[in-house]
């Protein structure tokens, strides 16, 4: 029998996080047709983990018309990072974010995941047929023309490609792996650490525009502060489990009871903050660690914590994932304009170029993830000397040089004018058409 395929090519997006609708946004300026698929019932379900946003992502937004109202958002433009000992004293102040917002125009920006969702969707051109809630993905076949998504109610949905972008466990990731028959990734994903996150008003003892980030006796916390809330993250090591793990409301309280002392600020504890959480927004949470050996499969392809999955601690799981979705994105592009209704052939030599641009950078910060945050929670007498008496002493210059690498390789839509803002350091990545502006002006 011969499937019915779309007339023209239509790319299914699988997961409405911020990865698939940062996607969304991109296929809609390549005028690629497309469908996001949300197993929720609501795309605007909770606001979420904070996250932060580094330049080489908010330039992401900015040239898809997003930033100025962005901005608006975020719960701070980061400017100081201080470190501190487990008893709550300040043992590194640096001015480093404000430096990284000087050098490449845009700022260490906080704000909730919830936050950036709503941005991205309300601000997404015909969002109401496009993008489909409650349609969670079983089961997909994948033919010579095309691809058929079965869904939990019955329904189908028909398109050229599958783009997975549906979290850490990925029910398109298992599906391509059956179809593929790939051996087991190198690094499966595993939760290996748990922990709290939630939203509270801010307190006394935290100063605004501030990072912080207290270590101690294997607990990492780490807290955005604005100036009338703030977000914070507490992680600590569990032993690796696979599978999705829930925890009640009671579990996230038990937790918050024991981490009651911890100082999480200058002369600020646990309990302090907790008491000014808004408790809708806290949730216990396991996070998990892993890495995908292969990112596609014939018309198959994965992007975001899908495919590359670290702990919260170097604050890159989305930034990761919407910069590997800009060159997804690219590739798709180019590839329709030579060919408008390319075979498996060329949609997989696509994807592959996509991986292959990607791969580098992924896997390295993947890399780092592992290692940031076994040192930071001391798990070797090596990394609590390093973290406790090395780390105090390296130079905010030489962090500044470190992260402004990453900075500085962020991915741009190639297809998509933009002016770029004026720049310390250049950008390795450029649209064709582009004209300097001034960012005063
Ligand atoms: C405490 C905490 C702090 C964090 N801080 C940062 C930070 O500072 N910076 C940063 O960059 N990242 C941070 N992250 C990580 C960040 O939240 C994730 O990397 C990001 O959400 C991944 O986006 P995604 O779109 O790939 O996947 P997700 O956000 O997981 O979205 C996947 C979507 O797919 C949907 N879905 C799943 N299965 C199906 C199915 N079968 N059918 C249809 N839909 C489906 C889900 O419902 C969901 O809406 C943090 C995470 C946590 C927990």
């Amino acid at each position: 029998m011969v499937e019915s395929t779309p007339t023209k090519f239509r790319a299914i997006i699988v997961g409405a996080g911020p990865v698939g609708l940062y996607l969304a946004h991109a296929l809609c300026r390549a005028n690629i047709d497309y469908v996001v698929l949300e197993q929720h019932d609501t795309v605007l379900r909770y606001q979420g983990a904070g996250v932060l946003l580094y330049p080489q992502t908010l330039r992401l937004l900015d040239q898809i018309g997003l930033y100025e109202k962005a901005e608006k958002d975020f719960i701070i433009n980061h400017t100081h990072t201080d470190l501190l000992t487990g008893n709550g004293r300040v043992i590194k102040s640096t001015p480093l974010w404000s430096i990284l917002a000087e050098r490449h125009a845009y700022p260490m920006a906080g704000l909730s995941r919830g936050q950036l969702i709503a941005l991205l969707y309300e601000n997404l051109p015909e969002k109401e047929t496009r993008v489909k809630a409650g349609a969670a993905v079983l089961d997909v076949k994948v033919h010579e023309k095309g691809v058929k998504v079965h869904l939990k109610d019955g329904r189908t949905e028909e398109g050229s490609i599958l783009i997975g972008v549906d979290g850490v466990y990925s029910k398109t990731r298992q599906i391509m792996q059956q179809l593929a028959q790939t051996p087991p990734d190198t690094w499966p994903m595993t939760a290996t650490y748990q922990g709290l996150y939630g939203c509270f008003h801010s307190c006394h003892g935290f100063e605004p525009g501030t990072f912080y980030q207290s270590r101690g006796s294997g607990i990492v916390s780490q807290i955005m502060v604005g100036a009338d809330r703030g977000h914070f993250a507490i992680l600590r090591p569990i032993p690796p489990t696979a599978g999705l793990k829930r925890y009640t409301t009671e579990d996230r309280d038990r937790l918050a009871e024991e981490l009651s002392n911890i100082s999480v600020g200058p002369g600020v504890r646990f309990q302090d903050m907790w008491e000014l959480t808004v408790k809708e927004t806290a949730a216990m949470v396991n996070q998990e660690e892993g890495y995908c050996d292969k990112w596609y499969h014939e018309r198959v392809v994965l992007a975001g914590d899908a495919v590359h999955k670290a702990t919260s601690v170097t604050g890159l799981g989305v930034n990761t994932g919407i910069n590997s979705a800009a060159v997804l994105a690219n590739e798709l592009y180019r590839t329709l304009k030579s060919e408008p209704d390319p075979g498996t052939g060329a949609i997989e030599d696509a994807f592959a170029r996509y991986q292959q641009i990607r791969d580098n950078e992924a896997s390295r910060l993947h890399a780092v993830g592992r290692k940031q945050i076994r040192g930071v929670t001391w798990e070797t007498w090596a990394d609590w000397f390093f973290d406790r008496f090395v780390n105090p002493w390296i130079g905010v210059d030489r962090v500044v040089e470190i992260i402004g690498k990453l900075i500085k390789r962020g991915q741009i839509l190639e297809y998509v004018p933009f002016k770029d803002r004026k720049v310390q350091v250049p950008w390795n990545h450029s649209p064709t058409a582009q004209v300097i502006r001034d960012p005063l002006s």
